[in-house]
């Protein structure tokens, strides 16, 4: 018999309780925090959703593995747990641990980029990017097409436009694109999957040109059970071996530990090339630590290495994917535009098309944050205007093109009725959306403004201008380039 209900595939042995606020509170909260959700303290939060990066349930195994870790600070035990799992894995000789995926980002770009180079990507992540652009380098994107239209579902919709990269590469030139990075799953375009068959293309392109290609792993699992639905030829392969393959087709990877690693802290950088190994290890020497521990405690290793075996699992995959279309499903019912399909972490709400009376200056994905923690305590993260709004070289204001509200799902943490909450909360939510209001700017930083940036409700009269007519500070907040 196959039963209908997917049910958790585990039980709980230790818990946490939830920090519960009346509305008036959250209102106070929310003021006192000047309506930035990265300023409110944890505790006053329901269900969060800020991020599934080193927020999910380690197991009880893990749990073990962290009590046996050996802290030894050359050759630990723990770090040959940690070599083994990941070679097991991967297929890659050099293992190189980290603190965290930037880490891995900043050694590999360091070494590679520099003015007058290009990385290619179906989508580099921000601090990929970032990483990227501190080395003086370009980071260029090439997102398939219709990845960007949100309503119109597709399989892999986080795969490479390959037509468009190898014109890039004719273009530029191959001797200035040092790597090719393909995102697993597309956490920028909503945690959509690369096909086995995009990353075969991919790899054909990079081959005939010389280009190395790495991924970026942090949602491996993901991905490759995403592979086993949806491709063709791959329904009775165990996802484990899926796995294997797209390490196959790679020269490398770097991972973030923090998402498919069930880990809070950790990644690492592996590659067959043992000239870049030997150089990113002297790096590594300088800002992470040792070869064998890389910035991390040999207990985190070992949390890791079991972490990996443990995410291959098809009942936890099955769980996973299937509990973040749940709440997508829940969304659509209630005529909620979101990001179809729902990705692998997350579901993300299309506030612009949500709620076409808030202006972009006046940050609509933001607002709808600032909304859905005011009702149901639920914290989500905006990414739009405030996160991407530019200035042309005019002085125009030019907001993002997207306004999409991202609530991230952490790996084991919350149960179903926990997501029935946040589609009730939805539900009277949307029926009072006019009354969402935008928000203005206070006070802002002039880069990674969403961090801390201080906003308030935008009052009558004053929805035209990005910079908010109460701003203290009044230069420019996005400033000419
Ligand atoms: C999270 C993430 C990173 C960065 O990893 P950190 O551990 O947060 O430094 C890089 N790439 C992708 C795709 C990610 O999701």
């Amino acid at each position: 018999m196959e039963w209908k209900t997917i049910i958790e595939p585990f039980r709980i042995k230790s818990v946490e309780p939830l920090g519960f606020t009346t509305r008036q509170e959250r209102l106070k909260l929310l003021e006192q925090s000047h309506y930035n959700l990265f300023n409110i303290r944890a505790e006053k939060v329901l269900i969060d959703l800020l991020t599934d990066s080193g927020t999910g349930a380690m197991s009880a195994a893990q749990w073990g593995g962290i009590m046996i870790g050996d802290e030894s600070y050359a050759g630990a035990r723990s770090y040959y747990n940690f070599e083994n799992s990941i070679k097991d894995l991967t297929g890659y000789e050099e293992v190189i641990p980290v603190h965290q995926g930037r880490a891995a980002e900043h050694i590999i770009f360091s070494m590679i980029g520099g003015h007058g180079k290009y990385m290619v990507s179906n989508s580099h992540f921000d601090t990929t990017r970032a990483n990227v652009e501190a080395s003086g380098a370009e980071a260029v994107d090439f997102p398939a097409k219709g990845a960007l239209d949100f309503d119109k579902p597709g399989p892999f919709k986080g795969n490479m436009d390959i037509e468009a990269l190898e014109k890039f590469i004719k273009v530029k030139g191959a001797k200035n694109i040092p790597m090719c990075v393909m995102t697993v799953t597309n956490n920028s375009l909503g945690g959509q999957p690369v096909s086995m068959e995009n990353l075969k293309s991919t790899q054909n392109i990079c081959r005939k040109y010389g280009i190395p290609m790495f991924l970026d792993c942090a949602r491996f699992a993901e991905n490759a059970y995403f592979i086993k639905l949806r491709e063709k030829g791959y329904n009775q392969t165990p996802v484990r071996e899926i796995a294997q393959q797209m390490f196959e087709l790679a020269d490398g990877a770097m991972m973030s530990s923090k998402k498919d690693a069930f880990a809070n802290m950790g990644g690492f950088l592996a590659m067959h090339n043992t000239e870049w190994a030997a150089k990113a290890r002297q790096l590594l020497i300088l800002t992470e630590g040792f070869n064998t521990y890389g910035g991390l405690a040999g207990r985190d290793l070992e949390a890791i290495a079991i972490g990996l075996r443990e995410v291959l699992d098809e009942n936890y995959l099955q769980y996973r994917i299937r509990s973040t279309a749940y709440m997508g499903e829940g969304l659509m019912r209630l005529g909620i535009p979101i990001v179809t399909p729902p990705g692998g972490h997350g579901v993300y709400v299309n506030a612009k098309k949500l709620m076409p009376h808030i202006k972009p200056q006046n940050f609509p994905a933001t607002a709808l944050a600032a909304a859905l923690y005011l009702e149901g305590g639920i914290r989500g993260v905006g990414i739009g205007t405030l996160m991407f709004g530019r200035r042309n070289a005019k002085g125009d204001f030019l907001p993002a093109d997207m306004e999409l509200l991202r609530l991230a799902i952490p790996r084991r943490v919350y149960t179903q009725s926990h997501i029935d909450y946040v589609i009730e909360v939805f539900g009277h939510l949307v029926k009072n959306k006019k009354a969402i209001k935008g928000l203005e700017i206070l006070e802002a930083p002039k880069a990674l403004a969403h961090f801390t940036a201080k906003l308030r409700p935008i009052s009558k009269g004053r929805e035209d201008s990005v910079e908010g007519k109460g701003r203290r500070n009044k230069e420019l907040l996005y400033p000419k380039p």
